[in-house]
């Protein structure tokens, strides 16, 4: 049986990863320090024989475990990952442990991969872009990031984490890969993450105002989780791809002023939408370029985003 460490596992994407390698039959270790996870996200897990849980903060050293030998393949998706302040989740309230964890985390991780002959993913974003002066985004555009910024802890601690990332897979010859994740919502997504969709739902759910920030022409576009992670699985199972570097998300791009309409009008709300100042760095657009992935792992997005808030609006009303 092969054994896949999933670092970030108690977290939205990382507890499907960890309930999708179940099923397909690997032993799991999932490595979490719950900073922004959640134990209830793995909690059915525990029962499972082929599951086990490190407690651990990554960007300490990894102490020795006999879980931690014979390993095949390494998920790292540990990092906060909402920009919200107003939300306790966000990397804003957590800025030394999110550069921290790209960093000195990804440090441990790649040595941990290299002593094991393991494959490497490393969970980078789309932030890598900042506000980007190209869209659609392709892989080989550098980006405009403003590194002294509010959200510099998150862009800058991607960008290091795809350094040290690339580093190893030239100096050391090791397969590693690494994915530039878009925004991504769904069911198990934390409800109080501050992000757009959640705060929107949330908002429309209690009839309160729907807060856009700014005047709402800033575009995103919004992948469903369980598109999200069958990309993720074929870029890491899928052989030759070493040294990669490919976008996921969904090229459905949208501006949030109209997410708000929508969701409001799914919901049925009477929520008001109003406007409040827009934050200090966010990019005015984001849109993925997927040909890369559509080429390399046949992969594109099959939820429309009509579908995909049905299913994520079930799962806030049955959430306290
Ligand atoms: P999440 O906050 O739900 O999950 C991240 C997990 O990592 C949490 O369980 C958290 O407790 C854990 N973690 C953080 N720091 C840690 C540390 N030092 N040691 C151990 N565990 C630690 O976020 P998510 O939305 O599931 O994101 C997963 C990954 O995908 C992150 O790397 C994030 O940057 C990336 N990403 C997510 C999105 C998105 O839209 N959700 C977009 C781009 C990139
Ligand atoms: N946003 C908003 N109202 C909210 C939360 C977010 O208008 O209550 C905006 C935010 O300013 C950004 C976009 O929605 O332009 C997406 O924000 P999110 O926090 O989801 O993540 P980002 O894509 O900025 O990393």
């Amino acid at each position: 049986m092969q054994k896949v460490i999933v670092a970030g596992g108690a977290g939205f994407i990382g507890s499907y990863i960890c309930r999708q390698l179940l099923e397909k039959g690997y032993l799991v270790v999932c490595i979490d320090n719950f900073i922004t996870g959640d134990k209830k996200n793995i909690e059915d897990l525990d029962k499972n024989n082929n599951f086990h849980l490190l407690d651990h903060d990554l960007a300490t050293e990894i102490p020795p475990s006999d879980l931690l030998n014979n390993i095949s393949y390494i998920f790292h998706l540990a990092s906060p990952a909402s920009p919200n302040k107003k939300s306790k989740r966000s990397y804003i309230n957590f800025p030394i442990e999110t550069l921290l964890v790209n960093s000195v985390g990804s440090y441990n991780l790649l040595m941990l991969a290299k002593s094991q002959n393991a494959r490497f993913l490393f969970a980078s974003s789309s932030e890598i872009y900042g506000d980007p002066e190209v869209s659609p985004q392709t892989e080989d555009y550098f980006g405009n990031v403003n590194s002294r910024g509010i959200r510099s802890v998150y862009d800058e601690g991607k960008r290091f984490g795809e350094a040290i990332t690339t580093a190893f897979f030239r100096k050391h010859n090791m397969d590693t890969r690494i994915v530039r994740i878009f925004n991504t919502y769904g069911p198990r997504m934390q409800i109080d993450d501050g992000r757009v969709v959640s705060n929107f739902i949330n908002q429309a759910l209690r009839n309160e105002p729907i807060t856009v920030y700014g005047a709402g022409m800033q575009t995103r576009s919004f992948c469903y989780i369980t598109d999200l992670v069958n990309g993720l699985l074929k870029l890491m199972f899928i052989d030759n791809l070493n040294g990669e570097v490919i976008n996921l998300g969904n090229p459905d791009e949208r501006n949030i002023v109209d997410v708000a309409r929508f969701i409001k009008n799914k919901i049925e709300s009477s929520s008001e939408i109003i406007f409040e100042t827009l934050p200090e760095d966010d990019p005015k657009k984001r849109k993925p370029d997927i040909s890369k992935a559509k080429k390399l792992l046949d992969w594109k997005p099959e939820v429309s985003f009509e579908d995909g808030l049905e299913k994520t609006i079930e799962y806030f009303k049955i959430q306290k």
